[in-house]
């Protein structure tokens, strides 16, 4: 499939100090983290809460459809007897609800195909006032700064950003997918934006993966890779078959829409930081970060464009 011949033109208009700016409110000042039991000093909502005020405040006047959908969720606790350092919540730890922002574009022509583009917009419930600046203030700011770039475009297909919680219990992608297998929508693409740009060291090369775990999903990484190319993003984009699909995109994945696939940094994640205090705004890779929001952008404006023609080899 050719290059469409906007495409370029979305793409410059990514614009970094944008996503510098999200970055630093989201996981430096004022928030440092972003979890339903943390509040900020003299606050009465959640680092949580507070963080869906930014992204409404932000994105409202963009056009778009807004709605929200609560989901009852539990922090993580930690516990160093395990590696990772957290288990699961207890039936009688407290519950909050989490929110479900999805931000909405009905498409002119073919409004029943959908474009969903998700990231998890909090920081690890476990850890206390963890920035997850990487894990997933990343994904969050970008999935932003692709609300900005669209706002004008008139798509054929309907494109939902949703913004999901991953680090409380249960994810909230399950309650979305879940939603969405049962209705009239057929997802062209799900793209889950996790942990964009975190690679094992600093100052390396701009990277991207995409994780897939079905047929589907490897054509979705495959167009990607093209689209790298033929864009000349200068970025290595790699796929990766995981096997077990895992995180959000597996949340759909075993809903029955096998059209979900991972965007992140590195596959295996090697980002030193992961689950660490030390994920902080400072160490993000914005260069890397601004290719990898143009590569999803161009995924999405080349589905839209094409639909699911899209996915047939050159
Ligand atoms: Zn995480």
């Amino acid at each position: 499939m050719p290059i469409v011949p906007h495409i370029p033109t979305y793409l410059k208009a990514v614009n970094q100090p944008r996503l510098a700016m999200d970055l630093i409110y989201l996981a430096k000042d004022p928030l440092l983290c972003r979890t339903l039991n943390h509040s900020l000093p003299g606050h009465t909502k959640s680092t949580l809460q507070m963080a869906d005020d930014y992204i409404m405040k932000c994105l409202a006047g963009l056009g778009f459809g807004f709605e929200q959908v609560a989901v009852p969720v539990q922090a993580f606790q930690a516990d160093h007897t395990v590696p990772h350092g957290f288990r699961k919540p207890l039936p009688w730890e407290p519950v909050y609800n989490a929110m479900n922002l999805y931000f909405i574009k009905r498409g002119v022509s073919h409004p029943q195909e959908l474009i969903l583009l998700l990231a998890h917009k909090d920081s690890q419930s476990w850890l206390p006032c963890a920035p997850g600046a990487y894990d997933n203030a990343s994904g969050t700011i970008a999935l932003m700064e692709i609300a900005r770039v669209l706002s004008g475009y008139a798509s054929k297909r309907s494109i939902w950003l949703l913004f999901c919680n991953e680090e409380h219990w249960p994810w909230t992608s399950v309650a979305a997918a879940q939603a969405l297998a049962t209705s009239d929508y057929r997802a062209l693409a799900v793209l889950n934006l996790d942990s964009l740009a975190g690679k094992a060291r600093h100052g390396d090369p701009p990277a991207n993966v995409t994780r897939f775990s079905t047929p589907e999903g490897e054509a979705l990484a495959d167009l990607m890779i093209a689209l790298n190319d033929q864009l000349g993003l200068k970025m290595i984009q790699q796929k990766y078959l995981c096997e077990m699909p895992n995180d959000d995109d597996g949340s759909f994945i075993h809903a029955g829409i096998p059209t979900a696939v991972m965007s992140i940094g590195s596959y295996p994640y090697s980002e030193p930081n992961y689950h660490k205090m030390s994920d902080i705004a400072e160490h993000v890779d914005l260069d890397n970060l601004g290719l990898a929001v143009q590569l999803n952008l161009a995924t999405v404006l080349h589905l839209d464009e094409h639909g699911s023609a899209a996915m047939l080899p050159a």
